[in-house]
């Protein structure tokens, strides 16, 4: 008998939590109203075997239907459905510490990358690293993101912007999905911006939408190095028609849709995204009344990202309240990167979420679990703690659902699991 098959059969209880956020209902975004419920319950563990959530219920049931079960003592602390990421940009090379000090003397983010700098500095720097490199870079600042009760993370290429280069980076996510505990799923974000050294270029904007769509899309699908297509879709950068096409581009080759909408201003992209069946808009912080109503009306996902408004320091945020007023299934997400939001806390993101977008607690916690496994299309496999779900689950060390948001940039999370298995746990 291997080693293995052992494992395979070991039951855990994840038992004496003080509370526990369950998130538990229907496999699917959850809308409006729909987002104040939780599932927060008392005196309930967990029973995990294999990869899967096997039972929910009180610690004495769980004991007497698993007499043999592995104990893992929850300590009083909070028990809670692991945080899907659904939105980062983690596969870079150098930080870009010149720029925050830039916009802070007044020059705005689309003039630095105008200007040569921005995006474009990242591109120049992924270039010129190695595949291991990037592999390397990538593994410490997933781990930071574990560690704070994330299980699955959503990574985007696009700062590559050639067809090896974009390739590359999705084969370096590959790589980091089969080397780590995580769920990691891939998006090509080829069309995050036209490359620099194209831009005086006569056909420079036309030749890199046709390399995109007809080499880069069909070869990262048939790789399955991803499994979204994503645009920057902001005047500007990408416009309404050019993205129309990338993203026609991108269904021909089975890839799902993303989109970069609205962030900067509103150009009429989350009513792209949503008559285009995009299973996520983000961003959305220049969002018009036109847009919220589409999205309202839509099953695509409306994934804010406040940590990204915060640090460009525009004093400006997504209208979340009136999204979900209008009955929207709001997400949320890091955007971690370099450029606008160097952030490995999700904790962080629950704060500004609460304070900024004036989500209440309940709504923080399932705009992070349910609805960012839903703006990956993963509503039914991960993001509540309910029986058949991934075992992606997190304890942290405090009692109350609410002491999440409020303990601001404290690292509260002692231990998590992606797929039954450990993927941070402290001392
Ligand atoms: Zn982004």
């Amino acid at each position: 008998m291997s080693m293995h098959s052992d494992e395979s059969t070991t039951t855990t209880l994840f038992v004496n939590a003080a509370q526990t956020v369950t998130c538990a209902g229907a496999a699917r975004a959850r809308r409006g109203a729909e987002m104040r419920d939780a599932g927060i319950r008392e005196g309930v563990g967990v029973a995990v075997q294999g990869t899967r959530i096997v039972a929910v219920d009180t610690d004495d049931m769980l004991r007497r239907a698993y007499p043999d079960a592995h104990e893992l003592d929850c300590d009083r602390g909070l028990l809670a459905p692991g945080f899907v990421d659904s939105h980062t940009h983690a596969v870079f090379g150098k930080a870009r510490y010149e720029e925050q000090e830039l916009r802070a003397t007044g020059v705005p983010y689309l003039e630095i990358a105008r200007r040569g700098g921005g995006i474009h500095s990242s591109v120049r720097d992924l270039r010129a690293r190695s595949t291991a490199e990037l592999f390397s870079l990538a593994v410490p600042r997933l781990a930071k993101l574990a560690s704070g009760g994330v299980t699955t993370v959503e990574i985007k290429s696009g700062y590559g912007l050639s067809v090896p280069d974009e390739l590359r980076t999705l084969d370096v996510v590959m790589q980091l999905a089969s080397a780590l505990p995580l769920r990691i799923v891939g998006t090509c974000l080829a069309a995050h911006e036209v490359p620099f050294e194209r831009r005086e270029l006569p056909d420079g904007r036309t030749s890199w939408i046709r390399e995109i769509t007809h080499e880069i899309y069909p070869q990262a699908a048939a790789a399955s190095s991803a499994q979204f297509a994503d645009v920057f879709c902001e005047p500007g950068v990408f416009s309404l028609d050019e993205t129309r096409t990338l993203m026609s581009g991108a269904i021909a080759a089975g890839l799902r849709l993303k989109l970069h909408a609205d962030e900067l201003h509103d150009g009429g992209a989350a009513a792209l995204g949503a008559e285009l069946g995009a299973v996520s808009v983000d961003h959305l912080a220049a969002i018009s009344p036109a847009g919220i109503a589409a999205l309202a009306a839509s099953q695509t996902v409306a994934t804010l990202l406040p940590a990204t408004m915060l640090f460009l320091g525009t004093g400006r945020q997504a209208p979340a309240r009136a999204l979900i007023e209008a009955g929207a299934a709001v997400a949320l997400a890091s955007d971690f990167n370099p450029g606008t939001a160097p952030l490995q806390s999700f904790p962080l993101v629950l704060t500004l979420a609460v304070s900024e977008l004036r989500l209440s607690a309940a709504e923080a916690w399932i705009a992070g679990t349910v609805n960012g496994a839903a703006a990956l299309g993963l509503a039914g496999e991960t993001g509540q703690l309910a029986p058949g779900f991934s075992a992606d689950l997190a304890v942290h060390n405090v009692e109350d659902f609410r002491a999440l948001p409020y303990w601001f940039g404290e690292r509260l999370c002692r231990v998590a699991w992606a797929r039954g298995t450990a993927c941070h746990k402290t001392g």
